[in-house]
């Protein structure tokens, strides 16, 4: 299966940056464009933590919540977003052009990539052992990572974003982050300042 974009990981970055590019999708500011996210839950911080300080989410929401939510959100109003479920990746590798990325079932290939796992060490997916560094917004004693990168572009055609980006760990921060690389994503297809914004008639 072969990808424009192919998002790793399905919590709140990964998801973040895949709602809008299903929207620019949905609201034909692109088109012709295979998007996928690879939306393991598992390892999801969110899925012990319980939201009373984030805008536009009601308090006492369980990180659980959103991550079942969020996929179905995503899956009901942007299908054209592929879903793949239960795997893991667990390499990328550089081809001369885009990405191969392995999972423990399957091989994809991908124009762009956008790593969205989580800053939790040790990090085990293979290919970017000269790009993890200690994170930098987080207390040392933790012992969390991050991947190198500047304004969340690691190099041409691959992204990281959320905790991993090197942002502190806050669930607004990582949607942002997810949303941010999502609009840089369209940018450089449209070639100028993208971003989609729904209105009301
Ligand atoms: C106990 C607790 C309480 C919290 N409370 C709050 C709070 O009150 N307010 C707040 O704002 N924030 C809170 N947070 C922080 C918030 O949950 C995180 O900031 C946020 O989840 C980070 O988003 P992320 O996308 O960077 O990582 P995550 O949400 O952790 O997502 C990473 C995703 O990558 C997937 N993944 C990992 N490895 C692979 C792989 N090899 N292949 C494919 N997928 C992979 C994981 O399964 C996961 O879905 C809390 C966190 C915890 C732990």
């Amino acid at each position: 299966m072969n990808f424009d974009v192919l998002i790793i990981g399905g919590g709140a970055a990964g998801m973040s940056c895949g709602l809008i590019l299903g929207s620019a999708l949905e609201n034909k500011v692109v088109s012709n464009k295979n998007i996928g996210i690879i939306i393991h839950q598992k390892t999801s911080h969110l899925n012990s933590a319980l939201l009373n300080n984030v805008l536009g989410v009601e308090p006492g929401t369980s990180g659980q919540q959103i991550l079942k939510e969020g996929a179905l959100h995503l899956k009901e109003r942007y299908p054209q977003v592929r879903q793949i479920d239960k795997e893991k990746v667990r390499e990328v590798i550089q081809l001369q052009k885009g990405f191969q990325v392995v999972t423990n079932k399957n091989i994809y290939k991908t124009e762009i990539v956008v790593m969205a796992t989580g800053y939790t060490s040790p990090f085990r997916i293979k290919g970017f052992e000269d790009k993890v560094i200690p994170h930098k917004k987080a207390k040392a004693s933790k012992e969390r990572i991050q991947l190198e990168n500047e304004d969340h572009r690691i190099k041409p055609g691959l992204y990281v974003a959320g905790s991993l980006a090197g942002w502190r760990s806050q669930f607004s921060i990582a949607c942002g982050s997810g949303a941010s690389v999502a609009t840089d994503i369209l940018s450089l297809w449209k070639g100028a300042h993208t971003k989609v914004h729904d209105k009301l008639l």
